[in-house]
């Protein structure tokens, strides 16, 4: 790496699936960034110690005050016990938007925080002028026209790996020679299956994704297709093209990462292993390539790439995303939020498999949901989500499913 000595790193969800590989990419690549700042949400006291050993942040922030306590005990020993000094300690959400606003343009965040709650931290970030690294798809989801609109070209490099693909096939290509983005979907761990099949579900089942290690709530969302869905919202934000131009095709062995197709019939294609580290790597160190960041694709024994189209009546969440995407303001809020308390409720037993899409369906239709317009800025918005969550959760009461 050159010209990147005194870059300085964010790193927002440090202990989760995309935060403990950005900092593997960054332990053995150090040139990339000096970490000055972990946040985390805080249950996961002895892993963020060994991070804190090994890493030497500046800052640590834990995002919920009720582990605050712990955290800074096992931390502060560790440190002790190494020798080293402790970084400062804050708590609460307020304090992972003040870390996440506190560097500049020479330096980079990486947002790898879970839900909705990202949105403030990506927005502090893009104030700051730091590049932004965004796995917090919900971010743009939920606050799509805010967040581009706080962003400056190419500030935002997405950690994802459709859209790092996408990116990467886009280089070199005019916005007007673009017809097409082809996402690309596993289909998860229920692709195949029928809608009476998918009604006995469990947790366990929908968290054995076939191809990707990640959190519980996007391998929720892979399941559903939910994140599929999320991902049409992403594209169109992040690549600044309408849902009708954004089509999803079912890849299983997970290999072609996304693909472009041009007004001249020619599709680009990006292709690896899966392995996000190649996500998180070409993000943290663009333009710059990472040698041996990942493995790359061994063409010397006989392998197979299949395409198939989405099962849309079994896995209706797309075309509800899409449509929400369509009517635009605070629809995709009341989407996610819908989403993201149906999957808590599935995790508690509440709600079956198939409630989850159902759920999100209710919220949307729902008679009194507000319609946040774009001039309402982030309080429209946070509004439509309160709305939603409330919406949600009654739902799931009333009906006992
Ligand atoms: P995880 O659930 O594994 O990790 C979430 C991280 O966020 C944890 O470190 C958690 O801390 C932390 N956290 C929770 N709440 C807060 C908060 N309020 N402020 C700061 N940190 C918080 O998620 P993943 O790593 O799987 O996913 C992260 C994001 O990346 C999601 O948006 C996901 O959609 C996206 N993504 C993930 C991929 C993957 O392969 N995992 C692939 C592409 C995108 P604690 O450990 O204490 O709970
Ligand atoms: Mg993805």
């Amino acid at each position: 790496m050159t010209g990147t000595a005194e870059r300085r790193l964010v790193l927002l969800g440090a202990t989760g699936s995309i935060g403990a590989q950005s900092l593997e990419v960054l332990a053995r690549y150090p040139g990339i960034a000096r970490l000055h700042g972990l946040a985390v949400g805080g249950s996961r006291p002895q892993q963020v110690a060994e991070q804190v050993l090994v890493h030497r942040p500046e800052r640590l922030v834990v995002a919920d005050p009720g582990h605050a306590e712990t955290i800074e005990r096992t931390v502060t020993v560790a440190c002790a016990d190494a020798g080293i000094a402790t970084p400062r300690i804050d708590a609460g959400q307020n304090a992972v938007i003040d870390l996440a606003g506190s560097l500049g343009d020479h330096d980079v965040v990486l947002n790898a925080i879970t839900g909705s709650v990202g949105l403030l931290p990506t927005l502090a970030a893009l104030t700051s002028g730091a590049r932004l690294a965004l796995a917090n798809k919900e971010s743009l989801v939920v606050g799509g026209h805010l967040v581009t609109a706080a962003a400056a070209p190419g500030q935002i490099l997405p950690v994802d790996s459709e859209h790092t693909a996408i990116a990467q096939a886009l280089a070199g290509v005019r916005p007007d020679q673009v017809s097409r983005l082809v996402v690309t979907a596993s289909g998860g761990p229920f692709r195949g299956r029928t809608r009476e099949q998918l009604a006995t579900v469990t947790p366990e089942q929908a968290l054995a994704h076939p191809t990707w290690a990640m959190g519980r709530v996007i391998t929720t969302n892979s399941a559903t297709l939910v994140n599929k869905a999320l991902e049409v919202i992403e594209a169109c934000f992040q690549f600044d093209l309408p849902e009708d131009r954004v089509d999803v095709v079912v890849h299983p062995q997970s290999i072609v990462h996304s693909m472009v197709t041009l007004v001249d019939g020619s599709t680009i294609a990006q292709a690896s292993p899966p392995d996000m580290r190649h996500a998180i790597g070409w993000a943290l160190a663009h333009p710059e390539k990472l040698p041996g960041l990942a493995a790359a694709l061994d063409f010397s024994a006989a392998q197979s790439w299949t395409f198939e189209p989405v099962d849309e009546d079994t896995f209706p969440a797309i075309a509800i995303a899409r449509a929400s995407h369509r009517e635009g303001g605070g629809a995709m809020a009341a989407y996610n939020a819908a989403n993201e308390e149906a999957v808590d409720a599935f995790f508690a037993g509440d709600l079956s498999f198939l409630g989850i899409t159902e759920l999100i369906r209710e919220v949307l239709d729902h008679p009194r949901r507000p319609r946040a317009d774009l001039t309402d800025g982030v309080d429209g918005v946070l509004a439509v989500e309160t709305w939603a969550r409330g919406a949600a959760r009654s739902l799931i009461g009333e009906q006992g499913r």
